[in-house]
């Protein structure tokens, strides 16, 4: 099979469909990989990387869609890249149709096999190509809010591990699933004193098995919930209910009596966030300060981290990529019903749900 990598277009978008060692791998299974010129420069993949590992370099995306039988990508394709698809086309990527009937109907009207990430499935209930993201963007919470909690950008001047003599940052975690442990885990490397919410007895479970006692893990009531967010110098906002928008879990009051300098990192701020007082924030200007307490709500928290995401991505998709190769779409479809999960769209259908009741579309 011809498999095409278009560089992405979005703004500041610098991921790329595969790193050049998947393109190794796809090669040696006798496949052939086409990629735009400098799709990977931005996050250190030179034309050259590429070719060593055996693909052909293509000047223009168009060239790169015209070629391609599978278009391997990270974002939706814009309006552009829409126009390019065409019958039979398979394209494998992140597409959320659900709120954007635009780039619905274009797919629908592309005739193409439009694959989702992030609604392929496993067996354990999960949702493994959009799990990478949520590793990235729980393990940078930390990160994001050790910098907010300095005094230059408004916050108390703690540092998360204290030194000896001294304590640590009070860290507190609503939400303990992919996002939540990631971030817990990372506080508690840095020596945080850590509390982590969550409804589930059994991810209650799960995350006391792991950390034998060095975070504490309490069931989320209103009550536990504004007790140790009024106590926290850093909140990490990391809760989902599939398919809803997320439960505004701190209110504006508790910000209000939050202590002086604290900083909020809202995680779930893609699904509209679970501080009443959130708003997306972007990596430009990721913070600011309401009733003196730190707001950091990016809501694309892996592009700034874009090399290790793509890795942690293209990691995740590879198999994937390799079994559609090997088998073409309808036989890759037939003998995986996770992936199966993952289609959306086919042959000028919707194929999923979710995204034709989103619309009201025949499904
Ligand atoms: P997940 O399903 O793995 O975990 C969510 C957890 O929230 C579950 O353990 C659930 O029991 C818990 N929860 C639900 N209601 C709760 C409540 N009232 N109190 C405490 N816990 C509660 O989801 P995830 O992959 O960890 O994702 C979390 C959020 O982060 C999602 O909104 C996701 O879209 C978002 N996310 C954002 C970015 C970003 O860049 N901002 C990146 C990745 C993921």
């Amino acid at each position: 099979m011809i498999i095409g990598v278009p560089k992405e277009i979005k703004n500041h978008e610098y991921r790329v469909g595969m790193v050049p060692a998947s393109v190794r791998e796809l090669v040696n299974h006798g496949h052939q990989v086409v990629v735009e010129t400098n799709a990977g420069l931005g996050i250190g993949f030179t034309d050259e990387d590429y070719v060593a590992a055996g693909a052909a370099i293509l000047a223009s995306a168009e060239e790169v869609f015209a070629k391609a039988e599978m278009i391997v990508k990270v974002k939706e394709p814009l309006a552009n890249e829409r126009a390019r698809l065409r019958q039979d086309q398979l394209l494998f990527t992140y597409l959320h149709l659900a709120p954007d009937l635009p780039q619905t109907e274009d797919l629908v009207k592309s005739g193409a096999v439009c694959i989702a990430y992030e609604t392929v499935t496993d067996d354990r209930g999960g949702l493994p190509l959009l799990a990478p993201m949520s590793e990235v963007a729980g393990r940078m919470s930390i990160q994001a809010g050790a910098q907010a909690l300095e005094k230059s950008r408004g916050g108390r001047g703690v540092l998360i591990s204290g030194v000896p003599g001294t304590d640590p940052a009070k860290v507190v975690v609503i939400g303990g699933g992919v996002v939540g442990s990631n971030a817990a885990r990372i506080a508690v490397g840095m020596r945080a004193d850590v509390t982590i919410l969550d409804r589930s007895i059994d991810t209650l479970r799960r995350l006391d098995a792991e950390f034998g006692g060095r975070a504490k893990v309490v069931y989320s009531t209103a009550d536990a919930l504004e007790r140790h967010v009024l106590e926290a110098d850093l909140v990490i906002g990391a809760v989902l209910i599939p398919g809803a928008a997320a439960p505004k879990l701190v209110t504006a009051d508790h910000i209000k009596r939050m202590k002086q300098g604290a900083a909020i990192v809202d995680v779930a701020i893609d699904q509209g966030g679970c501080f009443e007082t959130s708003k997306a924030t972007t990596h430009a200007e990721p913070t600011y300060i309401v009733d003196d307490v730190v707001h950091y709500c990016v809501a694309n928290m892996p592009g700034a981290v874009a090399r290790t995401s793509t890795f942690a991505l293209n990691n995740a998709t590879l198999p994937y990529i390799i079994k559609l190769a090997n088998k073409g779409y309808k036989q890759a479809l037939l003998d995986d019903k996770h992936l199966l999960a993952g289609l959306n769209v086919m042959h000028g259908k919707v194929t999923c749900k979710e995204v034709a009741e989103a619309h009201n579309l025949a499904y």
